[in-house]
C-alpha cells in the first residue's frame, strides 16, 4: 500500500520534511519512505492524502488505562468497582487513544494483570487497542501512592521480587512510585522508597533487561531516582510540603540534564483539571499548573530531555490529549519540531523503543497518521487526523 500526502515529517527533531513524499507499507511495515517522483509506479493499491502531512503515529507516554478520567475519586474507584468495570473503562480508553492517532500507550500502572489482560484481548484480535508498553502494576511502599492497584513492597529482597513478579507477568518496563503523590494520606514531598530499594529495584529491572521510570513529585525523590540509575522521571515535581508552593531547584535540573535522563512532566493533569474546580481547590490547582509550567521550562533552559505524556486517565485527563501536551511543552521553549518529536521519536527513544515506532523509515512498523495541513507550522492539526494506521491496519480514513 502506497501513502501519499503533500508532505512527509519522518519524525526524528532535525529530519527534513520530505515536500511531496510517500510512504510504502508491506505485511504491516514500512518499506520505503521519500519522494513520490522516485517510487516506481505501480500505484495499484494508494491512499491518496492530498493536503495533508503524514507522520509517525503519536505516543502518549504516560496513562493510567484502567482509570476513567471523569474525575471519580481514584481510590474508591480501584477498590469499589469490580475488574470487569476495569477492563470496560480501559477497553474504551484505549479506542479512543488510538482513533485519536495516538498508536502507542505507555500505562504507568493500574490493577493486577489488567493491562496485560487487554494487550492480549487486541492480540486476539477482540479488541482494537494501540500499540502498549506496559508495567502492571507500579511498585510501592506500604500504603504509598496507588497501594490499591496491588504492588506494595519494600525491603531490597521484596522489591527485587516485585520486579520479577510483574516482569514474569509481561512488563516491559518497571514503574516505582518514588514519592507520594495523589492517593489520600501519602507524601509527595517526601522520598516513599530508602535508597538501598530504589538501588536494588534499579538494578534487578537493569538484569532482566528493563528500564525503571521513577514517580517523583518532590526534589529529593529525583536525587534518590538518579543515584539508582533510573531511565525516565515521571512528574518530576518539586514539592515542599502539604500545603506549600513548590519550590524549583537548579541542582536537581543540573543533575537531570547532566545524567540524560528524560523527564515526562504530564501538564496535561493542571490543563484539564481546571475547568472542573471552584474555589479553594481551583486556586490551589491554578498554582501548581504554572508552578508546573515555570519549573518545565526552567528545565527545559537547564538541557533537560522533555517528553509528552498526559496522565490520562488521572482526574480529569482524557485519551485523545497528547496533542495538546506537546503543544504545552512548545510553550515552555521546545522548537515545534522539537514539540513534535517530544509525541513520537523521542518518547520512543525513551521507552526503548525506537527500532519499533516513533518515525516513519524502512523497518519499522508501520504506525502512521495523516493531519491537515502542515503539524510544524500549527500543532493544533494533530488533533484532527484524518488517517490512522497501526502496523498496517487502517484504523480511521477521512473521518471515516
Ligand atoms: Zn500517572
Amino acid at each position: 500500500m502506497l501513502l501519499t500526502a503533500d508532505r512527509v515529517i519522518p519524525g526524528p527533531a532535525g529530519a527534513p520534511p520530505i515536500e511531496g513524499g510517500a510512504v510504502l507499507v508491506e505485511a504491516g511495515r514500512i518499506v520505503r519512505v521519500g519522494r513520490l517522483a522516485d517510487f516506481d509506479g505501480d500505484g495499484s493499491d494508494r491512499i491518496d492524502l492530498s493536503g495533508h502531512t503524514l507522520m509517525p503515529g503519536l505516543i502518549d507516554a504516560h496513562v493510567h488505562l484502567a482509570l476513567p478520567g471523569d474525575g471519580t475519586p481514584f481510590t474508591a474507584y480501584a477498590l469499589d468497582q469490580p475488574a470487569g468495570v476495569h477492563m470496560a473503562v480501559a477497553v474504551k480508553n484505549a479506542a479512543t487513544a488510538l482513533r485519536a492517532g495516538i498508536t502507542t500507550l505507555k500505562d504507568c500502572g493500574g490493577p493486577g494483570t489488567l493491562t496485560f489482560e487487554l494487550r492480549r484481548a487486541g492480540e486476539l484480535g477482540h479488541a482494537q487497542v494501540p500499540r502498549l508498553h506496559l508495567c502492571g502494576r507500579p511498585l510501592t511502599i506500604r500504603g504509598g501512592h496507588c497501594w490499591y492497584f496491588g504492588g506494595e513492597c519494600g525491603g531490597r529482597d521484596g522489591v527485587a521480587e516485585m520486579v520479577r513478579e510483574v516482569s514474569k507477568q509481561g512488563a516491559d518496563y518497571i514503574k516505582a512510585m518514588g514519592s507520594g503523590g495523589g492517593t489520600p494520606h501519602t507524601m509527595s514531598w517526601l522520598p516513599a522508597f530508602t535508597p538501598a530499594e530504589l538501588a536494588r529495584m534499579a538494578d534487578e529491572a537493569h538484569r532482566l533487561g528493563r528500564r525503571l521510570a521513577v514517580h517523583c513529585l518532590c526534589g529529593a525523590a529525583t536525587m534518590q531516582a538518579l543515584a539508582a540509575g533510573v531511565d525516565v522521571i515521571e512528574h518530576c515535581g518539586f514539592i515542599t510540603g502539604p500545603d506549600t508552593p513548590q519550590r524549583f531547584d537548579p541542582a536537581v535540573a543540573e543533575a537531570v540534564a547532566r545524567a540524560g535522563v528524560p523527564v515526562c512532566p504530564t501538564l496535561s493533569v493542571g490543563d484539564t483539571v481546571l475547568p472542573h474546580l471552584e474555589g479553594r481547590d481551583r486556586a490551589r490547582w491554578e498554582r501548581m499548573f504554572a508552578e508546573n509550567i515555570e519549573q518545565t521550562s526552567q528545565l527545559r533552559a537547564a538541557g533537560v530531555r522533555l517528553i509528552a505524556g498526559t496522565d490520562a486517565g488521572w482526574r480529569f485527563t482524557p485519551f485523545d490529549w497528547v496533542a495538546r501536551e506537546m503543544a504545552i511543552l512548545q510553550e515552555c521553549g521546545l522548537t515545534a519540531a522539537e514539540a513534535l518529536a517530544s509525541g513520537t521519536s523521542a518518547a520512543a527513544d525513551a521507552l526503548g523503543i525506537a527500532r519499533e515506532t516513533g518515525s516513519l523509515a524502512a523497518g519499522l512498523a508501520a504506525d502512521v497518521i495523516a493531519v491537515p495541513g502542515d503539524p510544524l507550522q500549527d500543532l493544533a492539526a494533530l488533533r484532527r487526523p484524518a488517517f490512522v494506521m497501526r502496523a498496517g491496519e487502517v484504523i480511521v480514513q477521512h473521518g471515516s
